[in-house]
């Protein structure tokens, strides 16, 4: 039949295993997701199973999509009695039918990420912790792994005597859960650990699902958690037919909770399971293979698997390592450009990668001045993420106080006490008076009934105040850290400690590198020029419109996906692997990091998405919280072997020395991630290849053409004195200031 015609061997034995527990267990691109889909339509078509006794089930909402219409396609009539569906909202459906069974109203709230900030909020009040001490979100967190661990409030209790932080822990958290069911309300953690304690406690609900879902499949399951894997165990005991793919090489969601044993021990938990092995790939060519294997069997302890293809060698893998971080961007959206100009591509068959969001924000402003669409996948531009805006507004707030939007933006952020009535008190007296937001703050205790309030506005103003005083002297780098340190904006993200708060810090420190170079290029640097500059690359208006587009995302996010040319950029020591991962300590029972393996498990899924061309790039340095620091190629680009490699880079000489006599061979720092550059000491050096000196001639991208007049080594790069022709004498950094000798 025609299902099976364009299936290899144990592809085609894979999907008509139909009956008892099935674990396929294979690379990358060798059809894992695919044979799911065929095996559902198999199972309705061949074996006459009714639609409605299958379940699928996915990681993301975005695969759920992609896998619902692939099944569409292949089953047609009827397909829509197949529940593909994430392991969340497979759960709401089941809850919103049963939950009453458990003391809650069917007609339940789901709690958002901000509801359950409040929620914990009032709980600490109450219970009155100090939050400056024990954060919400540190409570939230440690919460959440609970439940991913299937921790209820009385074991976290039980487990927690004797240690002080534990025990509060457990009073928040069974206040927590008494608070939700109080509100009706689940959080998403609960909507798993509730559908499991609702099988576990009546046994007629399990047994009604049991019986409707016959045949279950669960796609990327090397990354299901605990309470996930019990969920499915549960549902598949009756019938035992239950097929999961993955692969543990792409096990990458540890740090929240996926537990990859879960996959390794699939023929220990379900006795007679059948284990298939896909080794074919049908993805990408044989060098991009060959580069995935060589990175990932330097972890330790793996199942041992070897990709190959049909597809022929393809292409050498290009690598590029650039000077810094912007010539890495140019470098990418030139080479996209250009392969779209030649008609041999479009935008969307191109991916770009990388480690970090905060990555993202170069590439982004390179396609807005060239004027190719592009699109963050899984996240948000740059310019529009929360902390961005956050201290755009206060920079405007700074710089004219006209922008009301902006003004009653920040008022209230970080948190002053002042509420939504008071804001509307100030308002009314704004347009009673018509003049701003601003003024009307100013003269706070003018306000009709302002009360208390005003003493809360009047230490913001003064803020503001002093820092127009600062503004003037035109150092946005200076001012914008000084709203950072006056405000306690970072200081209140790192002590709440999560992922999420990194990502944020890390986004800001971005920022910050994006006014250092302001600086540096700028003619007469101002606040408001810098404002307007940016306001040019974050105009990002009806990009989304567009359905040919260039994507942008984290290798998190690209898990499944595939795209014949795909960049993975930033491959840097200490940015990938992160720097966190590798002063890790964490040692796995094999005697590896298993940070650093996991790090590693990364990037093989970036290779992997590559079908026909592959680019992996570095940078030599990169401006990190406005500062340049240096780092060598990624460990894991070293792992390639050279003869798959093609393009610019070094691999000994990782950091180019200084080569004129007089300068020192310096030993070069290991790329810090900013979070911890706070924590450690910041003696950095490195030098570079300048091939001008002083009294030489040179060019300038935008003051044109000048004279070197001075030449001095500032640590981490040299900064260089030049007298143009038309524009006079500017000091600037080498990095940046990329000057062309004449
Ligand atoms: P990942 O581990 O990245 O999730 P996967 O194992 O799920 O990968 P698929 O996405 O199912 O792999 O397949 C990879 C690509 O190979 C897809 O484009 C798919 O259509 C194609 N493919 C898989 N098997 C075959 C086959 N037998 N014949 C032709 N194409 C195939
Ligand atoms: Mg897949």
């Amino acid at each position: 039949m025609d299902l099976l015609n364009a299936m290899n061997a144990p592809q085609k034995e894979a999907v008509m295993t139909t009956e008892g527990p099935l674990l396929i267990l294979a690379g990358a691109g060798s059809g894992k997701t695919r044979v799911l889909t065929h095996r559902t339509a198999y199972l309705i078509q061949e074996k006459k199973v009714d639609p409605y006794h299958i379940l699928a089930i996915t990681f993301t909402n975005k695969a759920a999509g992609e896998m619902r219409e692939r099944i569409d396609r292949l089953v047609g009539f009827g397909s829509e009695a197949i529940w593909v569906s994430t392991f969340h909202s497979m759960c709401v459906r089941i809850l919103r039918r049963y939950i009453d069974r458990l003391g809650y109203d069917t007609n339940f709230t789901i709690y958002d990420t901000d509801d359950q900030k409040s929620l914990m909020k009032d709980i600490c009040k109450r219970l009155e912790i100090d939050t400056k001490m024990m954060k919400e979100k540190m409570f939230l967190s440690v919460i959440s792994s609970a439940k991913n661990e299937m921790i209820g409030p009385i074991e976290f209790a039980n487990r927690a005597v004797g240690d002080f932080t534990k025990r509060k822990q457990a009073e928040v958290y069974a206040e927590y859960q008494r608070a939700l069911k109080q509100n009706n309300a689940l959080d998403f953690d609960d909507l798993l650990l509730l559908t499991v304690e609702l099988f576990k406690l009546d046994k007629e609900v399990l047994t009604n699902y049991q019986e409707r879902f016959r045949y279950i499949m669960v796609d990327e399951y090397q990354d299901t958690n605990t309470v996930q894997f019990e969920l499915i165990r549960l549902l598949a005991m009756k019938y035992k037919n239950l097929c999961v793919v993955g692969d543990d090489d792409q096990s990458i969601y540890k740090f929240r909770g996926a537990n990859i044993y879960n996959i390794l021990n699939f023929e220990k938990q379900f006795e007679d399971a059948k284990v298939i092995k896909l080794e074919q790939n049908y993805r990408s060519t044989q060098n991009i293979l060959d580069a995935a294997n060589a990175v990932i069997q330097n972890n330790i302890g793996r199942k041992a698997k070897r990709l190959w293809t049909e597809n022929g060698e393809g292409e050498k893998i290009q690598l590029e390592q650039l000077d810094n971080s912007y010539e890495e961007a140019d470098y990418v959206v030139r080479d996209i450009d250009r392969k779209v100009r030649n008609h041999e591509y479009r935008y969307q068959d191109f991916a770009i990668l990388y480690r970090t969001n905060a990555q993202s924000r170069l590439f982004e402003e390179r396609f807005i001045s060239k004027n190719i669409p592009y699109k963050i996948v899984g996240g948000v531009n740059f310019y529009a993420r929360k902390e961005i805006k956050d201290v755009l507004a206060y920079l405007k707030t700074i710089g004219n106080g006209h922008d009301d939007l902006s003004v009653q933006r920040i008022l209230n952020v970080p948190k002053r006490g002042i509420g939504a009535t008071s804001i509307g008190k100030i308002m009314d007296f704004s347009i009673e008076h018509g003049c701003d937001f601003y003024e009307a703050l100013c003269h706070a205790d003018a306000v009709p009934k302002l009360g208390k309030a005003a003493d809360k506005v009047r230490p913001f103003v003064n803020l503001i105040e002093s820092m127009r005083v600062l503004s003037q002297n035109k150092d946005v780098v200076e001012l914008i850290k000084a709203v950072l340190d006056q405000t306690g904006y970072v200081a209140e993200l790192v002590a709440e400690g999560t992922d999420e708060a990194q990502a944020r810090i890390e986004n800001i420190d971005e920022l910050i590198s994006k006014a250092a170079d302001y600086m540096q290029t700028a003619e007469t640097p101002s606040l408001n020029d810098f404002l307007q500059e940016v306001a040019l690359v974050a105009d990002i208006d009806s990009l989304d419109e567009d359905t040919d587009y260039v994507v942008l995302m984290t290798l998190h996010s690209a898990k499944g996906l595939e795209f014949p040319n795909v960049y993975l950029t930033g491959m840097e020591d200490g940015l990938f692997p992160s720097y966190m991962s590798i002063t890790s300590d964490e040692i796995d029972g094999n005697g590896a990091n298993s940070e650093v393996e996991e790090e590693r498990r990364l990037c093989y899924v970036g290779i992997t998405r590559a079908k026909e061309h592959l680019t992996l790039t570095a940078a030599k340095s990169r401006m990190v919280r406005g500062e340049t620091q240096w780092s060598k190629l990624s460990r894991f680009v070293k792992e390639i072997p050279d003869d798959l490699l093609k393009g610019s880079y070094s691999r000994e000489r990782e950091v180019p020395r200084f080569e004129s006599p007089g300068f020192q061979n310096t030993p070069v720092r290991k790329y810090v991630s900013p979070s911890q550059q706070r924590q450690f000491e910041s003696a950095t050096t490195g030098a570079m290849n300048l091939n001008y000196g002083v009294g030489d001639r040179v060019s300038h991208m935008k003051f044109g053409e000048g004279t070197v007049t001075a030449l001095v080594s500032g640590g981490r790069d040299y900064e260089v004195t030049v007298d143009f022709d038309t524009v006079g004498t500017k000091k600037m950094f080498a990095t940046f200031a990329k000057l062309k000798k004449l």
